[in-house]
C-alpha cells in the first residue's frame, strides 16, 4: 500500500485512493485537500480533518512530514505566542514541540508576562515522528504521496478550484484545496556561484505548480532565505565555550502537556572575531547574495552572516549558539552564522572561530530562492479571491518561521472546511482576539516587501495578547467552530473552572493598610481595604507576599493562582485597551478630511505625522492600514479631529 497512508477513520478513503492510483483516470473525491506537508500543511489538514471534513494531505514524502527546513527549534519572542494560539486551538505544533523538546527556555523573563516568548530547541528525528503520530491517529484524514502540478477546475475560465493533478496523472476531487508548498515553489539553491533547483537540500522543488499559477495572472514574486553549515558535534573543540542550559523545569508548550519527559541538553556558545569577518570580507563577491545571483529579498531580523557584516561594520564579533540537533544525533546547527559563501570559504572561516577551528562540515550553508504569492490577493478567510475554493498558507503567502506557517495553516483549514460544507463566512480572529489575527490582517491588508516574521511589536493589544491566556482567548472560538477534541475541550472546563475560582477568591479577600504593614506589604495608609486582586495590580506587590496574607489561596492548584495573579496585574489596562479597540472599531468609517495637518498634533511623533500625511487616508479605517502607524497614533487623530469639529461648533 505504498504511498497512501490512513487514519483510524481513514479506511473507506484509502481504498478510494488505492483505485485512483491503479486507475489514473478516476478520481478520488474529499472535502478538502491540503497540498504540502510542512508546518502550514499539517495544521491545515489537522484541523480540516478535526471540523469534520473529508480531508487529504498530498504531499511529496511522508518521511519529511513536520520536517524543520532550517533551525531545529520551535518559539521564541512573537513566535512562541503563535504556537500556544495554535495549541488553543489544539492544533499540532505545541503537542509535537513537548514530545521533541530538548531544551526549553522562557526568552524576556526578566520582562513581564506579556512579553514572555516560549522557545524549545527540538530533536528534529522526533519532531518529525510526533508530527507523523498526531497526523496518523487524526480521524478523517489520509496521507497520499505525490506531486501536485495543477488544479482540476470546475469552470476554467474563473479558475473555481475542484481538486488536484498528481505528477504521475491521478485527479483527485474536492470542494476546497489549501495549498501549502514552503520554500519549494521553483526553489533554487545557491552555494556560491553553484545554483541547484530544490526545494529543500536534497528536495526537488515544485516547478510545474509554479508556471501554472504565473500563467494564471497571479501577482507573485521572489523571497530568499539561509541556513548555516551543519557541523559533525565529534569535531568540535567544546573545552573553553560557554555552556548554556535550558529553564528547569521546563515550561510545556501545551495547555495539555502536565511535564516534559525528554532527556535535556545544554547548548554552547562561541564568537566570529576580526579573522572571521575579514574571511568574508575578502570574499564577499563569491556570496550568492552578495554576487547579484539572487534577485529575491531576504529575512531582515534572520540576516545571514555576511548581511552582519556589511550591515554593522563596527561590531567585533557576533554569537553562535552552538544547537545540538537531536539527542543521538552528531550533527550541531551554529545558529548565527547562514551563508552563500562557497563551502571552501565557510571551511576557511569556521577555522578562524574558537572551538570550530578543526569542525567538520556535514551539509554546507545555502541560500534558497522560491516564489510566493502577494498576500493582498487573499482574503482574510485565506481564500485566494481569483480562485475560488483555493486557500494558501505558510511561507507561499510571504512569510518566514514555521509558527507563522502553522498559525496560517490553522486558519486556512478552518475555512476550507467550511467552504466545503458550504459556508462561505469566513473564520477571522480580529488584532484584538490574537497574534494570528495581527498577522493575516497584516498580509492581506499590507502585503510584504521583506519575508515576515512575527514580533510582540506588531501587535496592539500585547496586554491582552499574551502567551499564558491563549487558551482563555481561544479554546472557546474552538469549541465553538467544533476543532477542539475531548481531552483539551476537558482540560479547558477543568482550568476555567479553577481559574474563576481563584479569581473570585483574589476578589473578595480584602485588608486594610495596617493590617498589610503587619504581613510585610506596604500601602498607602489612606485606611481604605484593598483586595487581593487590586494588591496584585500594583507594580511591588507579587504574588508570594498576597499568598503570606491569604494562605488558603495554597489550597488551590498553583498554575490557577499564577494565572489569576497575572490577569490581576493586567486588568486595568486590557479594560483600557478593550475601550481603545471599541472606539477605533466603531469609528472605523470617520471620515478625515483632505487638508487635516497631522503636524498640528500635539503627541503625534514625527515618524507618525510623516507617515499618515504621505498616505493620506481618507478614513479611520484607511489611517489604521498604514504600514508603521500604531493604534495609539489613530487615536491622538481621532481625539484631534473632534477638538476641531468643537472648535467649529463654538465659532458657528
Ligand atoms: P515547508 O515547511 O517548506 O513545507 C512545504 C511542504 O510542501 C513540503 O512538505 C513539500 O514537500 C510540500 N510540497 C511543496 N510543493 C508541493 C507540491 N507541488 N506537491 C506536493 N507537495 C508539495 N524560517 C525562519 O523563521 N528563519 C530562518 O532562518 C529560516 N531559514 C530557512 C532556511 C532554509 C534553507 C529553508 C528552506 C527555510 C528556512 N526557513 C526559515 C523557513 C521555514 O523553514 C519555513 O518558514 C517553514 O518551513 C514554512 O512552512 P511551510 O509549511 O509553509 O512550508
Amino acid at each position: 500500500m505504498s504511498g497512501v497512508y490512513g487514519g483510524n477513520c481513514g479506511t473507506r478513503a484509502m481504498t478510494e485512493v488505492e483505485g485512483a492510483s491503479a486507475r489514473p483516470d478516476a478520481a478520488a473525491q474529499f472535502d478538502v485537500i491540503v497540498v504540502g506537508g510542512g508546518h502550514a500543511g499539517t495544521e491545515a489538514a489537522a484541523v480540516s480533518a478535526r471540523a469534520g471534513a473529508r480531508t487529504a494531505l498530498v504531499t511529496h514524502r511522508f518521511e519529511t512530514i513536520g520536517e524543520m527546513s532550517c533551525n531545529p527549534a520551535i518559539g521564541g519572542l512573537g513566535k512562541g505566542h503563535l504556537v500556544r494560539e495554535i495549541d488553543a486551538l489544539d492544533g499540532v505544533m505545541g503537542q509535537a514541540i513537548d514530545a521533541a523538546g530538548i531544551q526549553f527556555r522562557m526568552l524576556n523573563r526578566s520582562k513581564g508576562p506579556a512579553v514572555h516568548g516560549p522557545r524549545a530547541q527540538a530533536d528534529r528525528a522526533l519532531y518529525r515522528s510526533a508530527v507523523q503520530r498526531i497526523l496518523r491517529e487524526q480521524p478523517n484524514l489520509i496521507i497520499i504521496e505525490g506531486e501536485v502540478v495543477d488544479f482540476v477546475y470546475g469552470d476554467e475560465a474563473h479558475y473555481s478550484v475542484q481538486g488536484v493533478k498528481i505528477s504521475d496523472g491521478r485527479k483527485l476531487i474536492a470542494r476546497a484545496v489549501v495549498l501549502t508548498s514552503g520554500t519549494f515553489l521553483d526553489g533554487l539553491i545557491h552555494i556560491g556561484d553553484q545554483r541547484i533547483p530544490a526545494g529543500r537540500a536534497d528536495e526537488a522543488p515544485a516547478k510545474a505548480l509554479s508556471e501554472k499559477l504565473y500563467a494564471s495572472g497571479l501577482t507573485m514574486g521572489r523571497l530568499k532565505t539561509g541556513t548555516p553549515p551543519r557541523l559533525s558535534a565529534k569535531t568540535i573543540d567544546w573545552s573553553g565555550l560557554d555552556r548554556q542550559d535550558g529553564d528547569d523545569p521546563p515550561v510545556p508548550f501545551s495547555f495539555l502537556t502536565d511535564a516534559i519527559s525528554t532527556p535535556q541538553v545544554p547548548c554552547h556558545i562561541t564568537h566570529t572575531n576580526e579573522a572571521t569577518h575579514n574571511a568574508i570580507r575578502e570574499n564577499l563577491h563569491r556570496s550568492a547574495m552578495y554576487s547579484g545571483q539572487i534577485e529575491g529579498i531576504g529575512p531582515r531580523y534572520c540576516p545571514s552572516v555576511e548581511d552582519k557584516i556589511v550591515r554593522f561594520p563596527d561590531r567585533t564579533a557576533h554569537q553562535i549558539f552552538l544547537e545540538p540537533e537531536g539527542l543521538d544525533d552528531d550533527t550541531i546547527y551554529p545558529n548565527g552564522i547562514s551563508t552563500s559563501l562557497p563551502e571552501a570559504v565557510q571551511e576557511t572561516l569556521l577555522k578562524t572561530i574558537p572551538g570550530l577551528e578543526t569542525a567538520r562540515i556535514l551539509r554546507p550553508g545555502y541560500a534558497i530562492e522560491y516564489d510566493f504569492v502577494d498576500p493582498r490577493q487573499l482574503t482574510p478567510g485565506l481564500a485566494l479571491r481569483a480562485f475560488p475554493g483555493l486557500f494558501l498558507a505558510g511561507q507561499i503567502n510571504g512569510t518566514t518561521g514555521y509558527e507563522e506557517a502553522g498559525a496560517q495553516g490553522l486558519i486556512a483549514g478552518i475555512n476550507a472546511a467550511r467552504w466545503a460544507a458550504g459556508n462561505q463566512t469566513p473564520f477571522v480572529l480580529s488584532r484584538a482576539d490574537a497574534y494570528i489575527g495581527v498577522m493575516i490582517d497584516d498580509l492581506v491588508t499590507r502585503g510584504v516587501t521583506e519575508p515576515y516574521r512575527m514580533f510582540t511589536s506588531r501587535a496592539e493589544y500585547r496586554l491582552q495578547l499574551r502567551a499564558d491566556n491563549a487558551d482563555i482567548r481561544l479554546t472557546p472560538l474552538g469549541l465553538a467552530e467544533g476543532i477542539i477534541g475531548k481531552p483539551r475541550a476537558d482540560a479547558f472546563a477543568a482550568r476555567s473552572d479553577q481559574l474563576e475560582t481563584a479569581s473570585k477568591l483574589l476578589q473578595a479577600r480584602n485588608i486594610t493598610p495596617d493590617e498589610a504593614a503587619r504581613h510585610g506589604v506596604p500601602l498607602n495608609r489612606d485606611g481604605r481595604r484593598r483586595t487581593a486582586w487590586e494588591l496584585l495590580a500594583l507594580p511591588d506587590v507579587g504574588l508570594e507576599p498576597v499568598l503570606r496574607i491569604w494562605p488558603e489561596l495554597t489550597d488551590l492548584p498553583r498554575s490557577a493562582v499564577e494565572q489569576a495573579a497575572v490577569d490581576a496585574r493586567y486588568a486595568v489596562y486590557v479594560e483600557r485597551q478593550r475601550q481603545e479597540a471599541e472606539t477605533l472599531r466603531a469609528e472605523s468609517e470617520t471620515h478625515i478630511p483632505a487638508d487635516f495637518d497631522y503636524r498640528a498634533i500635539a503627541g503625534l511623533s514625527n515618524e507618525m505625522q510623516e507617515k499618515l500625511g504621505a498616505a493620506q487616508p481618507t478614513t479611520i479605517a484607511q489611517a489604521r492600514r498604514v504600514d508603521g502607524v500604531t493604534p495609539a497614533a489613530v487615536l491622538l487623530v481621532l481625539a484631534a479631529m473632534r477638538r476641531d469639529r468643537r472648535a467649529s461648533a463654538r465659532v458657528a
